[in-house]
């Protein structure tokens, strides 16, 4: 890559604006953005993760990081007048005209109340609001990555498994499987009304597991009908027979309340022809990967797993 090619930034600040609100359930909330440049990001699809820049109160979008180096310069900005910071999901992108005139970019918002800015500005989101959305440039030469679907080239049983916050990413790649490619998908979301329509091909097999069924006193607590899923869905397979992890796991060094849960294996590695794919609050995803690569015989290097958050902590 020439000199030129590498002062190019790889991610880059966009200034966005809600165009559309599309409330599709109790907890998703779809905010289509667009903005004047908006063509010049480059979403590589998948579980593809972007930042928004969220305004700040009383300062709104006032030094907003717009260059390269938009990391420093935000890293640089004052406490009070730093934007909130927070990782979402591309679940479409329109690059040509739609009906904004211009690009434009779909993000579904979980609404889980008003304890974390994210959440708090969907709940108050209005058409014409400004953000910034860090995402990958167009104009970058090279592999501009930021997703995690990789599963290696004959992987023939894939698993893709997660809770709400997943469920843009897991739709997204659900929806890019080809007919024949064998899949299994587990989704956990809060209440029946959170079933949201998923269109995919003939081999795969997609479960929605609401926390809360409308026949039901009290829902069901975070994660254990994923965990049940999981644990039923993986005795199912038949590479489950497989006998031994090819590579030992100890996950004891890995702390979810201090660290970021993220370990995603390298491209073309996996050896069983199984891949899972894992994602979600923090502590869940930490019990499912180890079920998979303990108990079920999952080489740890087939199964990519991600914190997207953690109960009781701020996403910073
Ligand atoms: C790669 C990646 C992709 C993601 N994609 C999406 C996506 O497409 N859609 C989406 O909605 N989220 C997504 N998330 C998760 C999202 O970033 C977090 O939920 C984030 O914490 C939301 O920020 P906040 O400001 O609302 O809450 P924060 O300020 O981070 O947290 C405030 C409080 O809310 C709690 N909290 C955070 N999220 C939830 C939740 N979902 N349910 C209940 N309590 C919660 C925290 O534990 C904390 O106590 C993604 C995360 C990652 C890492």
């Amino acid at each position: 890559m020439t000199v030129e090619a590498l002062q190019i930034p790889v991610y880059r600040p966009f200034a966005a604006r809600v165009w559309r609100l599309q409330r599709l359930s109790p907890s998703f909330l779809r905010v289509t953005f667009t903005g004047s440049d908006l063509d010049q990001c480059a979403p590589n699809g998948f579980d593809q993760r972007i930042k928004v820049l969220l305004p700040v109160p009383g300062h709104g979008l006032a030094d907003c990081p717009t260059g390269g180096d938009w990391y420093g310069e935000w890293r640089a900005l004052p406490d009070e007048r730093r934007q909130p910071m927070r990782t979402y999901t591309v679940r479409h992108w329109r690059p040509g005209p739609g009906g904004t005139g211009t690009a434009e970019l779909d993000v579904d918002f979980v609404l889980h109340g008003s304890t974390g800015p994210a959440s708090a500005w969907a709940e108050r989101a209005a058409v014409g609001d400004e953000v910034a959305l860090v995402a990958p440039n167009a104009h970058f030469p090279g592999p501009t990555g930021g997703f995690e679907w990789r599963p290696p080239a004959g992987a023939s049983c894939l698993l893709l498994a997660g809770d709400e916050t997943a469920v843009p990413a897991i739709c997204a790649i659900a929806e890019s499987l080809s007919p024949g490619q064998r899949a299994r998908i587990l989704l956990e979301v809060p209440t029946a009304a959170d079933v949201l329509p998923l269109t995919v091909a003939d081999g795969v097999e997609v479960t929605w597991l609401p926390r809360w069924p409308a026949d039901a006193a009290v829902p069901a607590p975070h994660g254990q009908l994923l965990t049940a899923a999981v644990v039923a869905a993986v005795r199912d397979l038949p590479a489950a027979r497989i006998p031994a992890p090819v590579t030992p796991l100890d996950d004891s060094d890995i702390d979810v309340d201090t660290g970021i849960l993220w370990e995603v294996p390298e491209d073309g590695v996996g050896s069983s022809g199984r891949y899972a794919w894992l994602a979600g609050e923090a502590g869940m995803v930490k019990g499912l990967r180890r079920h998979l690569v303990q108990e079920a015989g999952y080489d740890r290097m087939s199964v990519a797993f991600m914190g997207y958050w953690r109960r009781g902590r701020v996403s910073d």
